[in-house]
């Protein structure tokens, strides 16, 4: 096993990953800005470096930062979480020709997958169905023509785009050319790449994701799928495993597929086939070359500890498990909470004066928080997730519902009340299989 890991992030991930290592017998180093000095695992590892000021860009994103707070402590390895770096291909050089590893796929997996065209066209050869669309970069030369083929509306998506931004949908062929230079300079602006391809717009479709881990050398596992549809601006808002009601014989094709594109990749450590399903039918649209927020549902689900398995395969151990021995037990539903308005959802930061984590049985908390923290104004709202498991879907509905009733953070405005009082009394989300609009339609009318 690997004997010291740096923890390459923040907040509830980085507690989550230190767990992790402890759990196997690690030592952890944990990385802080300045603005952070106050986070759990700050103070539950074994070392901890402060790498910079509050900005994430001198802090959380300085590559040298990392590779000397690795060097000064003398650990083997970097485990990036979510987010930050952990789809930086150059990141994951850096760390591997400073003789550290990079708890991740190799760099040639995050460059291949992080250009969403390149990932798409990578997908079709691998036999993985894709969405109806450019099959390559548009420009302002060609992009009516290829609109009018793919059929109206289509949506113009940035190739290097991620967090939901860079996306623009286009209903009248009258507005192909002007969204489509403005897509480019937002793309080029935050992304530091104007390429932009196009999609066919899907009216209804859910959101449906493959959870997969390979071993590196050509073996790969899938761990069955989650339904993340409930979003609020392409963002993620409450994911469960499995997706409810898809028929068995489309999700053994899809899951057959996304193994075989990763044993071609020899793709190595944990990542995520997102799909779109829509009149029973999956279309790729990208692949993520990290773990997921959402990660913790599929572990209720199927037992197994993706982090663990992101740590062992880094060691060169393997997978702890063969396809066969994988098994789908029950349903698990994940809450994500923010610091944020639950009306405005303008993000709350400030001093969380008493938390209280709720308990019972297949409750699982995960996150940072304490009474007397500070939630710093700098980095992103997400607080913490509560994950509910059960052995059918409504008994893990009936829990989650119970623990946001007991839930207490106080000082600071959460999402909490949106979760409790308007998803979880949402008859077609209860009903399951709702599209990933939902959730913005009952917002607008509520
Ligand atoms: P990101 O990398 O920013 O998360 P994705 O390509 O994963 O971007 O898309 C994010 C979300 O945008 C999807 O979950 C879905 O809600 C919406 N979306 C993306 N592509 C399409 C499409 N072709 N049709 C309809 N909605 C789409």
């Amino acid at each position: 096993m690997l004997d010291k890991v740096v923890i390459a992030n923040r907040g509830e991930i980085a507690l989550r990953i230190l767990r992790a290592c402890k759990e196997l017998g690690i030592k952890t180093v944990a990385v802080y800005s300045k603005a952070d000095r106050d986070l759990l695992h700050v103070r539950l590892a074994d070392q901890a470096v402060c790498i910079g000021p509050a900005p994430s860009k001198e802090s959380y994103l300085n590559i040298p930062a990392l590779i000397s707070a690795a060097e000064v402590t003398d650990a083997q390895a970097i485990h990036p979480g979510y987010g930050f770096l952990a789809e930086n291909a150059d990141f994951a050089d850096a760390v591997e020709c400073s003789g550290f590893k990079f708890i991740g796929p190799r760099a040639e997996s995050i460059r291949l997958m992080g250009n969403k065209v390149s990932a798409i066209v990578a997908m079709k050869a691998a036999g993985v169905p894709t969405v109806p669309g450019s099959d390559g970069p548009v420009n302002a030369e060609n992009a009516v023509e290829v609109a009018k083929r793919i059929g109206l509306p289509v949506i113009i998506k940035a190739a290097a785009g991620g967090g939901g931004r860079g996306m623009r949908v286009v209903f009248e062929e009258s507005e192909v050319l002007n969204s489509l230079l403005v897509t480019k300079s937002e793309a080029g602006a935050a992304f530091g790449d104007d390429t932009v391809y196009m999609e066919k717009f899907l009216q209804h479709p859910r959101h449906v994701e493959i959870q997969v881990i390979g071993d590196g050398e050509g073996k790969a596992i899938h761990l069955f799928d989650r339904d993340c549809s409930l979003q609020r601006r392409h963002q993620k808002v409450v994911e469960e495993a499995p997706a409810p009601g898809i028929p068995q014989k489309l999700r053994e094709e899809v899951y057959t597929a996304c193994v075989r594109a990763c044993e071609q990749m020899k793709y190595r450590g944990a990542g995520t086939f997102e799909f779109l399903y829509e009149d029973e039918r999956f279309y790729f649209i990208e692949m993520n070359t990290r773990v997921q927020v959402e990660h913790p549902v599929t572990e209720m689900v199927t037992g197994i500890d993706i982090i663990k398995e992101q740590l062992r395969v880094a060691a060169g151990l393997g997978l702890s498990v063969t396809q066969d021995q994988v098994k789908l037990q029950g349903h698990a539903v994940e809450s994500r909470i923010n610091a944020e308005d639950p009306r405005t959802f303008m993000p709350c930061p400030g001093k969380v004066n008493y938390y209280h984590a709720p308990g019972g049985p297949g409750i699982r908390m995960d996150s940072h928080l304490y009474s007397g923290y500070s939630v710093p104004p700098n980095y992103d709202s997400l607080i913490g997730k509560l994950i509910a498991y059960g052995p059918t879907r409504e008994i893990a509905l009936k829990r989650l519902h119970n623990a946001l009733d007991e839930i207490v953070v106080d000082g600071i405005r959460t999402n909490i009340a949106l979760h409790r009082d308007v998803i979880l009394r949402d008859e077609a989300f209860l009903e399951g299989g709702v599209d990933i609009h939902h959730l913005e339609k009952q917002l607008s009318q509520g």
